[in-house]
């Protein structure tokens, strides 16, 4: 008799835990819209710094749902709230909102057509990075919660942000900008939420990697000086551009000889080199621009140090003298591994064990970094690519495709992993 009942007990805990909050039907009911919103998002695509149709669509919506909403947040972005009806922790969800400078390629109904000027020159415009995806993801989640706030312990904020590819030149913009103007305080938000779609990921597929997932960009300009004279005369002088080769050597060796790669990768990339005017001058000076991609803090301190070290003693060596500037561009996109690991059996409930993927770190960037470095938060990866295909056209290309069947697991994955969070916490 005792066996049965504390064989009861664990059954009833288990599906306690391995039980979906919401129903089949409440999902299912909103994949219809939130697909129709992503394909009228996909056809009315706007720059960074630039979404104010996309932000008029989203308050509207908002707006329509009763929910509290703050708009112009960060130039364009729009802020919802909802307060469950009982008290408790408070999760932010994010998306991204912003388009691309990118002509669409390709014969779909809903393809965008759209054209603007970027840098003085008339552009194609794309959601060529899916963040129209995730716009119309979050629009669903926020109407789901907002008909089911009995069900909500907490609060709930809904960040749409502007500008994740960058703000133009000169603007401030972004995450960044947003955390700056205090979009994580009042109420204060204890962990965030994000996803971002992938082309190259089967639909139904989600892949996560815990701690440093997407890398820091810093940029860096180097400027080397020398002595000019004539080129047939390389003594006279001192050569800068002999030094820069020397630097560039120099530097790829803290890579390969200097971190511990075993640990996390680090990229240091020259990308553009500038001297001289022609063959028989030595110039007077050397400019080199570029990017370093780390996945810690702490290696990206010595690689850093190691940098400023190398170009100034390596110059100093062949006479010269050189300087650098490191810039941050964005910070490390870093899932605190606690909070993953809380959440993974929420992930793997919803889309199945087996769908449930790690991954290796990427070296590109992201700017939900931000938020992460303020609260704990957890940034993870969505399938979009039609079942069955086995290649993909890569993000940011006029050709880039995402399958929309694959959205509504991105409406149960923020939902279901706000209202366990809320509920466990
Ligand atoms: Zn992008
Ligand atoms: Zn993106």
């Amino acid at each position: 008799m005792q066996k049965h009942v504390f064989i009861i007990l664990l059954l009833s805990v288990t599906t306690l835990f391995s039980q979906q909050v919401l129903s089949e039907e409440i999902y299912n009911s909103m994949e219809e819209k939130v697909i129709t919103w992503r394909r009228e998002i996909h056809k009315n695509p706007e720059l960074s710094n630039r979404e104010f149709q996309t932000a008029e669509k989203i308050s509207a919506h908002l707006k329509s749902l009763g929910i509290e909403v703050q708009t112009g947040v960060a130039h364009t972005g729009v802020v919802g709230i909802i307060k469950g009806s009982k008290p408790g922790k408070v999760v932010a969800l994010r998306a991204d909102i912003d388009a691309l400078p990118v002509t669409e390629r390709n014969d779909l109904e809903f393809k965008s057509q759209v054209t603007s000027e970027f840098l003085g020159k008339k552009v194609g415009v794309m959601h060529a990075c899916g963040h129209d995806t995730h716009t119309a993801i979050l629009m669903g989640v926020a109407e789901i919660m907002s008909k089911n706030k009995n069900k909500i312990r907490g609060t709930v904020k809904f960040i749409f942000q502007p500008a994740e590819e960058g703000p133009p030149p000169g603007e401030e913009g972004g995450a960044l900008l947003m955390v700056k103007e205090g979009v994580l305080k009042n109420p204060d938000v204890d962990v965030i939420f994000g996803l971002h779609i992938n082309s190259a990921t089967p639909v139904g597929v989600i892949r996560y990697k815990s701690g440093g997932a997407m890398a820091a960009a810093q940029r860096f300009v180097i400027n080397v000086s020398g002595k000019q004279t004539h080129g047939s005369q390389p003594w006279s002088g001192v050569d800068p551009i002999y030094i820069s080769a020397k630097i560039i050597d120099g530097l790829q060796s803290i890579v390969s000889r200097e971190v511990t790669l075993t640990k996390e990768a680090v990229v240091i990339s020259v990308g553009k080199i500038q001297a001289g005017v022609r063959s028989n001058i030595i110039p007077e000076s050397a400019e080199m621009i570029g990017t370093i991609r780390t996945l810690d803090y702490d290696m990206q301190k010595k690689v850093n140090l190691r940098m400023t070290e190398m170009v100034r003693d390596i110059a100093k060596a062949y006479n010269g003298e050189a300087t650098i500037v490191i810039e941050n561009s964005t910070d490390i996109t870093y899932n605190d591994p606690a909070l993953v690991a809380e959440m993974i059996p929420t992930l793997e409930r919803i889309a199945g064990k087996e769908n449930v993927l790690t991954q290796n770190a990427i070296t590109g960037a992201e700017d939900f970094s931000y938020f992460q470095r303020e609260v704990p938060g957890f940034f993870f990866f969505l399938g979009g690519m039609t079942p069955g295909n086995t290649e993909a056209f890569p993000h940011h290309t006029p050709d880039f495709k995402i399958d929309d069947s694959g959205l509504l697991l991105g409406v149960k994955a923020l939902t279901e992993l706000t209202m366990d969070y809320l509920n466990n916490n």
